[in-house]
Formats: C-alpha cells, sequence, structure tokens
C-alpha cells in the first residue's frame, strides 16, 4: 500500500491503540485544538512520512513498541514497521506551545473552552522552550482566549517578543485582530496561520458563534502581503457537512490568494462528537484537489519551517505525503 493510501485509511480511523514496550517518552499530549485534553497520541513515521494518531485501547489499529522507538503497525491485517517520533512540545521537531488553554468562545467541534486550562507565564513558557531546545527546530504558538481578541493578541505579542531570542523560526496561529498581521511582521515571525475553519461561512457561522468569517479572509490576504507565498496556512475542517465542490471552491479562493490550506480531518469531539469523521476515500479526492490547486498557484508546502505544514502529523501534505 503506497504511504497517502496508508496515511488516508490511519486518519480515517483517526485513533490506535499502543502495546508492546512502555512508550511514555513518545506520547504527546495537547491543550491545544480540536484534540485537546485527550489521553494522549503517537507519532507513527516511515521514512520521512509521518501521521499523528490519538490513543485509544479500543481502536482497530494497532502500534506494538518493541523498544527504543522501534514500532509495527497492525492494520486491515497487514503489519508494517517505523518508529515512534518524540514529541518536543505537542510535535516533534518543534515546540509547539498553546499560550492559553482555555477560551471565552465555543467553536462547536472544539474542547478547549470545556477544558478551562490557564494561561502559562511567559516563565514557563522559556521553560518549555529551553528543555526541548536541542531537538527542535522551530517555535510554533496558538492560544485560546482568555478575555478578549485584543488582550489576548497583546499577550502573545510579548511571548514572541521574548521568544526571539532563541533564533529558531516562529510561526504563530491565533485568532486575529485586523492588525495581527502586521504586528507579528514587525516582530520577525516568519509564519503565521490564520483559520478559516469552515469552507463556507454559512457553516462558519454555525460552526464559530462570534466569530467574523470576513475578518480571516482581510488578515489573510493582508498576510501574504507582509509574509509572501508559502508563509501564510489556513486549516479548513473537512467533514463539517460541507460538499466536495464547497471544499474545493474554497481551496481554490485559498491558493489564489496564495495561502496554503491546512485540509484537516473533522476530530468529532465536543458538540460534534458522533459525527462521522470522512472517509479515506473522500480524504484522498481532496488531497488530488489540494495538490492541483497548490501547483496552479505556484505553492509549495515543502518550504514550511513551522505548525501544521511542517509536522504533518495531522493531515494529507501536498508534496511531503
Ligand atoms: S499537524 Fe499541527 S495539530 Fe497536528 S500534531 Fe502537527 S502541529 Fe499539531
Amino acid at each position: 500500500m503506497q504511504w497517502t493510501d496508508l496515511k488516508a485509511r490511519l486518519l480515517s480511523a483517526g485513533s490506535v491503540s499502543l502495546s508492546g514496550e512502555p512508550a511514555d517518552q513518545f506520547i504527546a499530549r495537547s491543550s491545544a485544538g480540536p484534540g485537546a485534553g485527550g489521553s494522549g497520541a503517537v507519532f507513527f513515521a516511515m521514512g520521512s512520512h509521518r501521521v499523528k494518531l490519538a490513543l485509544d485501547p479500543l481502536s482497530r489499529v494497532e502500534i506494538v513498541h518493541r523498544g527504543n522507538g522501534v514500532a509495527d503497525l497492525c492494520f486491515e491485517g497487514t503489519l508494517t514497521r517505523g518508529r515512534l517520533l518524540e514529541p518536543g512540545f505537542h510535535c516533534p521537531d518543534q515546540a509547539f506551545i498553546t499560550v492559553t488553554g482555555s477560551c471565552i468562545f465555543n467553536c462547536r467541534y472544539c474542547t478547549v473552552p470545556r477544558l478551562g486550562s490557564r494561561r502559562k507565564t511567559i516563565e514557563e513558557i522559556m521553560g518549555m522552550v529551553e528543555s526541548v531546545r536541542h531537538r527542535i527546530g522551530a517555535i510554533s504558538i496558538t492560544s485560546g482566549v482568555l478575555e478578549s481578541i485584543e488582550e489576548e493578541e497583546s499577550y502573545v505579542l510579548e511571548v514572541v517578543k521574548h521568544l526571539r531570542i532563541y533564533d529558531l523560526p516562529i510561526g504563530v496561529s491565533i485568532y486575529p485582530t485586523d492588525q495581527t498581521p502586521d504586528r507579528l511582521k514587525e516582530l520577525g515571525v516568519a509564519e503565521v496561520k490564520f483559520n478559516l475553519e469552515a469552507a463556507t461561512p454559512e457553516l462558519f457561522s454555525k460552526m464559530c458563534p462570534g466569530l467574523n468569517y470576513g475578518l480571516i479572509w482581510q488578515v489573510l490576504v493582508r498576510s501574504v502581503q507582509l509574509f509572501g507565498k508559502n508563509r501564510v496556512f489556513s486549516n479548513v475542517i473537512v467533514g463539517l457537512g460541507e460538499t466536495d465542490s464547497e471544499l474545493e471552491t474554497c481551496v481554490k479562493k485559498l491558493t489564489s490568494c496564495g495561502v496554503i490550506p491546512v485540509l484537516r480531518p473533522l476530530n468529532p469531539v465536543a458538540d460534534l462528537a458522533g459525527t462521522p469523521r470522512p472517509s479515506a476515500e473522500r480524504l484522498k479526492k481532496i488531497f488530488a484537489i489540494h495538490e492541483r490547486a497548490l501547483a496552479a498557484a505556484g505553492l509549495d508546502p515543502r518550504l514550511a519551517v513551522t505548525m501544521c505544514t511542517n509536522c504533518t502529523g495531522c493531515d494529507l501534505v501536498p508534496g511531503r505525503d
């Protein structure tokens, strides 16, 4: 089976049961995004490819850890030898840190508002980066919204100012104000990600009450002017109820603006628990659409140095998968 087929199937399954030798050092615990607060996840790698799977003892996918990261993936009657990757913070090769682990908004697919974790101090964040500095190539920052969008932006800017001392590329993904791209650019941030989340404005208003779809588009366009092509990203969730043609329209609109879409298979949690995950067939079909749209716009995900397009754990990424 080719890697893209295998990864599409694994992303559609979404989880794995882990057995064999103790594997604590390989378990990533997430405090950001739709998978936040779960019982952890592992990164299974084959050569330069990788996939991130949530741990679930009842999963139909199994990974047996043989020791020292060597691992066998048992899935659909075949055994594939690979290895487990050690996460930096949240993902391998990066310190991907959630500044504020709570949120005043209530996006229907996200568990962060229910976690109510506190905001990390700048000292804590510096300590986290310091502890993995020897094995990371980038720092990525995301955040919920503690009090207001404006206050969150100011705090994240303060965090970024301190992190510049590490001289690593910094990626930032927060809910923006109309000034966020300019302010991040001024601080020397390398890449930004502002998430559209839904393929259509109608779905967005259903999924993300109180947030502004038009503003995100505006901020994405401004970001490309400032950061350039291949440095601006936007997550769009696959499986919120959009059709393939709506998704294709959204992907093409993003790429023609110079934005690299991150097409994220739905992880059905929070209000969407029970919603089916997208099938492997659909993910492959969308992968082909994504690949064509990027090529037509002259965009190349292999150039990404931070965040999800560099990590590739949770999505099929053209050029990398
Ligand atoms: S793809 Fe993004 S969300 Fe998934 S593990 Fe990597 S950095 Fe985290």
